[in-house]
């Protein structure tokens, strides 16, 4: 899809931040370095629309974007970052729980997931709590590019065994370095945005 419009309207912490429009939206959610921001920054064609989580001092918001005037990105801080105290970990749960749980705008997550390694304790608790929500999910394996071809499909299923993905769970194949999956992601998107 192309994308002729990619801004960011306004970093929240708060329901009276979030931005008025009526637009579906679509919140990005996943370990800190799992590649998230490549992930938004590669299918909206842009170098540095999300700010990657290796940056310092990046102030820790939600970021509200909006893509071609007909949807809003949410960018959610990524989580289990060694860093961050026990007490910022709380603040950030609250949060995000109430932009999750208030936000009528809301038609799905896209979870990002590190098609290398095992999903984490964090990565299970942040997959049961959406469903828990009754929250729509994309399921993005990032960095496909890191492994060997003749490792894919082990390392695709170890992820996918450990989440248990119900069966309107769509997944998609992704790296933003060969831009494999990037139209697919697209599509599962707009579908949840119904835009
Ligand atoms: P974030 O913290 O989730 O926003 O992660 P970033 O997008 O900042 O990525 C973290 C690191 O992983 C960076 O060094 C990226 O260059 C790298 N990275 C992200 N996506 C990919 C990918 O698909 N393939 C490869 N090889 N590296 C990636």
């Amino acid at each position: 899809m192309k994308v002729n419009k990619a801004e960011l309207i306004i970093s929240a912490v708060g329901p009276e931040q979030y931005p008025e429009a009526e637009l579906p939206e679509i919140a990005f959610a996943g370990r800190s370095n799992v590649g998230k921001s490549s992930f938004i920054n590669t299918i909206t064609q842009r170098k540095k629309l999300a700010y990657t989580s290796q940056q310092p001092g990046k102030t820790r918001t939600l970021n509200f974007f909006t893509i071609n005037d007909s949807c809003h990105f949410v960018d959610i801080p990524g989580y289990g970052y060694a860093k961050v105290s026990k007490k910022e970990r709380a603040f950030w749960g609250r949060i995000i729980e109430e932009y999750i749980q208030t936000r009528s705008q809301l038609k799905g997550v896209v979870l990002l997931l590190d098609a290398r390694h095992k999903p984490s304790e964090q990565d299970l608790m942040m997959y049961d709590w959406l469903k828990y929500y009754q929250i729509p999910i994309i399921l993005v394996l990032t960095k496909m590019d890191k492994l060997k071809k003749s490792k894919r499909t082990a390392h695709v299923k170890q992820v996918i065994d450990e989440i248990e993905p119900l069966p309107e769970d769509k997944y998609v194949l992704f790296s933003s370095e060969t831009g494999e999956g990037k139209e697919e992601a697209w599509s599962l998107i707009r579908a949840l945005g119904g835009f």
